[in-house]
């Protein structure tokens, strides 16, 4: 669509997504130069309707951002009271105690909260000081300039037909250009991703790593809720044929946060990441707790767990991206949301004063060193081998070695096995269906499991019809013609929402199906799929899912 006149609006800073870590950018902008101006842009249909964290907030990111937030009314309320961890099996589990923990993994001072309405929270702030906020409004594009800096993003694009040709109601969206332009759109987001391969910002960096989490929200019976409690498990169901493990934390209301994350590296491309968080809720221990309550809400959402050694370089001429775009969440610890607000207030930091010297369009190198050297470099540096060690010797090896190494860089600053490779990339790691046994799920019950299309309806997810298809294939064929004899096509079971089909009819060929309509904005597809084949780019503003205190 180059050849389409648009207006064009300038800023000083353009800001894409309104998660924690745009929306910290923005506020410490302005409270640097009230004269600045600021603008951000959130394809979700408002701010939050996208936002799917755990979540255990730990405040640091919020301190350094607000230091009063409690006397200006942050939803952030539910202090964490209980700390929990167990080893499950199938009909049990052992509760390890807290004391062996690394001091790291202990939650006191943290709170449980809506990432969601925290989100919405900040987006007040931010708007109280002037900050220029577009829910509905997706960066489709990047715009650059001729000396091929970063100078800006469209946004706003609507009224596509499905082949991509304008319909009657088309409206072209306008320019938005900036001195800078910070991407804040969190994991495999699609403007950072052509970014990084277009600037090189992974070169010599480990490839970024990624899990898969999907989360309901229960409200249950309230003589079992216990408002601060959080719990995590490891072991069952997953077992062996892939990392990962379940969260389930009591905010207030009654309602508890119920969640599973499925380490993306797993081999077998038989796993259905979804049925095994069915699967979980079965755990005696888990029905128990949810037994008379209802499931309100359902979402998912990839989350990165490269850490330290994958981290590309955030900079490039023009653009900074922040948050997990560069993958910031500490992995044992499950936590990324303190370190996206930390960097998007560096970012901020380093852009005001590139300003105020008169630059623009630079590579912000202040703010590179900022994430590298600062507290969110400290915080990842000495956790950088758990997931590493998780990939190579498996749960009970890598739960002892990974304990051991944080255990060592505790107490005395060094990590026992330096710096770990990831090696493979999640959709390399897949096996070939041959080589795995299919794996035989329950049929979910319909009171504690449910299938895939009844959960996605829980996720408020829409999206209009007429538009394209924003999961783009590169080769069309392939899913039935490599990916279906090879890997039994696993877009069928790693999407979370129910996207990808299989279609086969007697007496036909087996048909590729893609109903985008579904999708959560989770970005699986365009991580796990083993041909590469798929690229999530964004659709219409406004689109996708609406959740409520995810
Ligand atoms: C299941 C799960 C559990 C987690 N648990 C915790 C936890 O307990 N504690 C914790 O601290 N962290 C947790 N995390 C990690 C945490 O959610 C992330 O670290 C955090 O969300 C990163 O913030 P961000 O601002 O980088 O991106 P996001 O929070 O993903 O926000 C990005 C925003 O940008 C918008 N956007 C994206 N692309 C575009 C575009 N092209 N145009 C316009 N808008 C766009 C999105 O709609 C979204 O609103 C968890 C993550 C998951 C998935």
């Amino acid at each position: 669509m180059a050849d389409i006149e648009r207006e064009s609006v300038e800023y000083d800073v353009v800001i894409v997504g309104a998660g924690p870590s745009g929306l910290s950018a923005a506020i410490r902008l302005k409270q640097l130069d009230p004269d600045l101006s600021v603008v951000v842009l959130e394809k979700g249909s408002e701010v939050g309707a996208h936002i799917l964290s755990g979540a255990v907030l730990d405040p640091a990111g919020l301190d350094a951002l607000i230091p009063d937030w409690k006397a200006k009314g942050a939803p952030v309320t539910v202090p964490v009271r209980e700390d929990n961890f167990y080893m499950l099996g199938e009909a049990g589990g052992i509760r390890l105690p807290n004391i062996l923990m690394p001091p790291l993994m202990n939650n006191h001072g943290n709170y449980i909260v809506s990432m969601g309405n925290v989100c919405r929270w900040l987006a007040e702030q931010a708007e109280g000081l002037g900050v220029e906020i577009f829910p509905g409004m997706a960066c489709s594009e990047l715009v650059y300039a001729d000396d091929g800096s970063v100078k800006g993003v469209v946004a706003g694009v609507f009224g596509l037909n499905a082949d991509g040709t304008p319909s009657d109601g088309f409206e072209p969206g306008m320019e938005l250009h900036g001195k800078y332009v910070f991407l804040g759109e969190g994991v495999r987001g699609s403007l950072t991703k052509e970014v990084i391969s277009k600037f090189g910002l992974s070169e010599g960096k480990e490839p970024q790593k990624f899990g898969l989490g999907m989360k309901e929200i229960w409200e249950i019976d309230p003589a079992k809720h216990r408002e601060g409690t959080v719990t995590h498990t490891m072991g069952w169901p997953l077992g062996n044929n892939a990392g990962g493990g379940s969260f389930v934390y009591h905010l207030d209301n009654n309602q508890v946060y119920v969640g599973f994350v499925v380490h993306l590296n797993y081999e077998n491309p038989h796993l259905y990441p979804y049925m095994e968080f069915q699967r979980f809720k079965h755990h005696p221990m888990i029905a128990e707790l949810l037994k008379g309550g209802k499931r309100v809400a359902y979402g998912a959402r990839a989350i990165s767990e490269g850490g330290y050694q994958s981290m590309p370089n955030p900079v490039a001429p023009g653009v900074a991206i922040l948050g997990c775009g560069v993958g910031l969440v500490n992995v044992p610890r499950i936590k990324g949301n303190h370190n996206a607000m930390l960097s998007g207030i560096a970012a901020a930091e380093a852009a005001h004063s590139a300003i105020k010297a008169g630059r623009s369009s630079d590579r912000l190198e202040d703010y590179a060193t900022a994430l590298t050297d600062g507290p969110i470099g400290k915080d990842l540096k000495r956790v950088r081998n758990v997931k590493p060690l998780w990939s190579k010797f498996g749960l009970l090896g890598g739960l002892s070695f990974g304990g051991l190494d944080m255990w060592v860089a505790n107490l005395t600053g060094l990590n026992l096995f330096g710096t770990m490779r990831h090696g493979k990339t999640d959709a390399a790691a897949t096996g070939k269906a041959k080589d795995f046994a299919p794996i035989d799920y329950p049929k979910p019950d319909g009171v504690l499991s449910f299938d895939r299309l009844t959960n996605v309806s829980f996720s408020m997810t829409n999206h209009e019809e007429s538009q394209p298809a924003h999961l783009r294939l590169a080769d069309a064929s392939v899913p039935i013609s490599i990916n279906l004899p090879e890997y039994a096509e696993p877009a069928q079971r790693y999407c979370p929402a129910g996207v990808y089909e299989v279609v086969e009819e007697a007496g036909k060929d087996a048909r590729f199906v893609i109903n985008f309509q579904n999708c959560v904005h989770c970005k699986t597809c365009d991580i796990k799929d083993p041909s590469q084949n798929i690229t999530w780019v964004t659709p219409q503003g406004g689109d996708g899912p609406n959740y409520p205190n995810m």
